[in-house]
């Protein structure tokens, strides 16, 4: 089964998306604190995807996705914010989330985000298991691991998706549209933005200078390049 954790402090809010994400097929874990959520993560380690409210009586959700990505790499997270105005705090921190959705969503909305960060956390169907090496780059396709100079990288799903797909097109410029499309997949709603702060995420992570990156160069007007 598919688990997913809601993390909601309004209880009509919580529920509205409980029930939308029982009848898209998923197990659903519920918690109306971010003190509740993390315990309740620890009960349930299977959980693929965590949805965070942001704005909560006790810690926020920033705090709670920053303390659960500090012990998880591999769970997928979606911020649920309120405001545009909590967004820019979202891309000020990179707490580690992988997407934000913001209220009021639709339930077709939330579950195409939800789906489209449960393919990626699943791990199933590598196409081309083995290595990529690209020096001081090494990307294991089976583990889903990256090395730089022989030192692993601590990546999120959706940064490891992003290196794969750059690694497979070497020295190629790829608009942020396709970007968009091709790691969070064609049926996403969301905004060309998210490419922009998993990218300056990334880059924190993998470049020597990340005011001078070397590895992702940025293509003015339209997108990145994996620049080797
Ligand atoms: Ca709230």
């Amino acid at each position: 089964m598919k688990k997913v954790l809601v993390l909601e402090d309004e209880s009509s809010i919580r529920s509205f998306i409980v029930i939308n994400l029982r009848r898209a097929g998923y197990e659903v874990i519920e918690a109306e604190t971010g003190e509740e959520a993390l315990e309740k993560l620890e009960h349930h380690r299977d959980t693929r995807v965590a949805l965070l409210d942001v704005m909560l009586p006790g810690i926020d959700g920033f705090e709670v996705c920053r303390r659960i990505r500090a012990g998880n790499a591999n769970i997928g997270i979606i911020m649920l914010t309120a405001r545009a105005q909590e967004m820019d705090k979202v891309t000020g921190l990179m707490t580690g989330a992988d997407d934000y959705v913001t209220k009021p969503f639709s339930p077709a909305e939330l579950t195409a985000r939800v789906d489209a960060l449960m393919r990626r956390s699943g791990g199933g169907s590598e196409a081309n298991d083995g290595e990529i090496r690209q020096d001081p780059f090494l990307l294991n396709t089976r583990n889903r691991t990256l090395e730089k100079n022989g030192q692993r990288v601590k990546l999120t799903q959706v940064e490891y998706a992003i290196i794969k797909m750059f690694m497979e097109n070497p020295g190629k410029a790829l608009s942020r549209e396709e970007i968009l499309d091709m790691v969070w997949g064609r049926d996403y709603f969301g905004e060309l933005k998210i490419v922009d702060v998993n990218i300056r995420r990334l880059r924190l992570k993998i470049e020597d200078n990340p005011t001078n990156p070397t590895y992702i160069t940025t293509v003015w007007g339209y997108g990145y390049k994996w620049g080797f």
